[in-house]
């Protein structure tokens, strides 16, 4: 037989290495900014065009590279940060292992223009899959600046795997973040499609974190420090009171570079204790320095996870820590969550005669009658054995004549006079119905009824929204700005008006009409964190999401005590609606208990 094993040519290796290193754009950003600090730079620029699919640019004004070194950097296992394996236990570097460029190179479109400060010209390097094609002398101020285009150019499977440009710029600036969170002592830019998202200098951390996070974010700033013999703590949490119902502003940094870690995180939510109620998460920037031969940041590429000497230790610190000093910061007054449900419920009945405030409806729109009527069909899911199917026998299983046997008033009807309701543990409305009973849960059924309201705005184009009589500014971050920018359109189709979107904050003037003024914060970070979290790649789905997200955050809850008239209201309602058997996500909304089922057990 003869001998089949044979080397991978470099390109190949290369290519492989950069499936490792290079998920997406965001990662590309990673190693550029990574390599600018490396290189001392005081100041660093990123340029984005198209979410990076077609250019990602870092400018630096670090040490620069020499001419040999140049064409070096490109080299697989290239590196100037480690020497020999000790140094992995000593790291100082964001870099080390010396595969970002070679990887880079090899799937995409780089140059690369670097100078010393000692150096009159710096040279200018071409590379193309891990092809070079020239290098050449140029002016170039000092510094060096690496210019990364039309990634995964040949690899066209990889490329198609891309999400949208929302989503891959949203990695982006979460990867900008983290690094630019990290280092306050760097002045920091960034550019995308030409236009300055950010335009960070230097400062102090809590600057950095205004800077990044909006204004607003600065009275809400619990600072926390802490020196012992196994690290030391800086950095802030947020009050209590502006816990998010979101965990997306938790950055955990050990030496100055984010990591994720789980155990961590429970050790400052613990600290929160009684202060937070379910669903709310606290905001927090917190810097931990350790020595470096008690960390190993070796485990994987692309380096979110490291590993602790001595974990259990820093859990309990850090517990301490914090608890400390929200207890010296005085932190309070602690939220009140068990208050009285009810008296912040959106859902008010207030009977027919006060109408709705509504701005502008399509007077002939009827979304039950009209055939031509274009109506979006979203995704949802079907519980199988529909137990209502079975007991309006003989109707179409679409729910469709089934509304027009409400209508007719034919279902509660033995004994339509005094067709009642009750209510149950305030979670259940029980009503007797032809064949028996049933239990309609209150909360499920009002998701699906505000659900389908708000899919009916939104296919009307013509939401109900209520007018603001003052408008209302609203602080966010950035991402979130920019998310709200970019679903402006959608929001204002489900009854949202704004007058302005600004660089940290928004105005809105008008809202959804079963939104309390009170609760449009929360609402809409819950609605930003759904958006993100579903990582919708069409506006369709968006829409979607928003319409859940709302009837989810809108929808009475169980323990609500709703009397007679809300209680019918919701039981007409849910059966109005096109599939009133399920939840926007997929849980009964009600069960019927047949009269059979009653007799058969009081024959037993
Ligand atoms: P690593 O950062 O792990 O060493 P890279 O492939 O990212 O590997 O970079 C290879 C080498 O190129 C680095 O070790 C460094 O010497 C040099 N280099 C890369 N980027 C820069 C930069 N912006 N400024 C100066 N030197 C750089
Ligand atoms: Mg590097």
């Amino acid at each position: 037989m003869p001998d089949i094993i044979q080397l991978l040519p470099d390109h190949v290796a290369n290519q492989i290495a950069a499936g490792e290193v290079v998920q997406r754009p965001a990662s590309v950003v990673k190693e550029l900014l990574e390599n600018a600090i490396d290189a001392d730079a005081t100041a660093i620029k990123l340029i984005v065009r198209e979410a990076g699919k077609t250019l990602i640019q870092v400018i630096d004004n670090g040490k620069g590279m020499s001419q040999t070194d140049a064409r070096l950097s490109f080299e697989r296992h290239a590196t100037s940060k480690i020497r020999k394996a000790e140094d992995l236990f000593n790291l100082h570097t964001k870099g080390f292992r010396g595969e970002a460029l070679a990887s880079i190179a090899a799937i995409a479109h780089v140059e690369l223009k670097t100078k010393q400060e000692d150096q009159q010209l710096g040279s200018c390097l071409k590379i193309e899959g891990s092809t070079f094609i020239s290098q050449e002398n140029v002016s170039t101020p000092t510094g060096t600046s690496v210019a990364v285009k039309n990634l995964f150019y040949n690899i066209p499977a990889r490329r198609n795997f891309l999400k949208s440009n929302t989503i891959e710029t949203r990695h982006i600036v979460n990867e900008f973040q983290r690094v630019a969170l990290a280092h306050p002592n760097i002045a920091f830019s960034f550019y995308h499609n030409e236009n300055e998202i950010y335009n960070l200098s230097i400062g102090n951390l809590r600057q950095r974190i205004v800077a990044i996070l909006g204004k607003k974010t600065n009275e809400k700033l619990v600072p926390i420090h802490e020196i012992t013999d196994v690290v030391e703590i800086k950095g802030f949490v947020t009050k209590p009171e502006y816990a998010k119902k979101k965990r997306d502003e938790q950055f955990f940094f050990v030496n100055d570079r984010f990591i994720k870690n789980s155990y961590l995180n429970h050790a400052v939510s613990s600290a929160f204790e009684n202060l937070l109620s379910g669903g709310y998460y606290p905001t927090y920037f917190l810097y931990l320095t350790v020595p470096t031969n008690s960390i190993d940041i070796n485990i994987h590429p692309t380096k979110t996870e490291i590993k602790f000497d001595d974990e259990k230790t820093l859990y309990a610190i850090l517990r301490s820590t914090v608890k400390h000093s929200l207890g010296q910061y005085n932190v309070g007054p602690i939220l009140d969550f068990d208050r009285d449900a009810t008296l912040d419920t959106p859902y008010h009945l207030k009977g027919t005669n006060s109408p709705n405030p509504r701005v502008s409806v399509n007077p002939d729109f009827n979304p039950f009658k009209s055939e031509e009527q274009k109506s979006i069909q979203f995704p949802y899911r079907r519980e199988k054995n529909m137990e209502w199917e079975s007991l309006y026998n003989g109707l179409d299983s679409t729910g469709i004549d089934f509304k027009s046997e409400i209508a007719d008033s034919g279902l509660f009807s033995d004994e339509k006079a005094n067709s009642k309701t009750y209510q149950v543990h305030k979670k259940y409305i029980v009503s007797s119905i032809k064949s028996g009973i049933v239990y309609i849960n209150q909360q499920l059924a009002h998701q699906r009824i505000l659900y389908e309201e708000f899919l009916e705005n939104i296919t009307v184009r013509d939401a109900m929204s209520q007018q603001l009589l003052f408008p209302l500014e609203l602080s966010f971050n950035k991402v979130d700005i920019n998310l709200i920018k970019e679903i402006k359109g959608d929001l204002e189709s489900i009854g949202f008006l704004f007058e302005e979107i600004l660089h940290d904050n928004i105005v809105v003037t008008g809202m959804p009409v079963n939104i309390v003024e009170s609760q449009i914060t929360p609402i809409i970070e819950q609605l930003l964190e759904d958006i993100k979290n579903d990582i919708p790649d069409t506006s369709f789905s968006q829409l979607d999401i928003m319409a859940k997200s709302l009837s989810k955050s809108l929808a009475i809850k169980t323990g609500t005590k709703l009397d007679l008239k809300e209680q019918e209201d919701i039981v007409n309602k849910l059966f109005l609606c096109k599939q009133p058997d399920s939840s926007p996500f997929g849980k009964r909304t009600f069960i019927t208990v047949n009269i059979d089922e009653i007799d058969k057990k009081f024959n037993n």
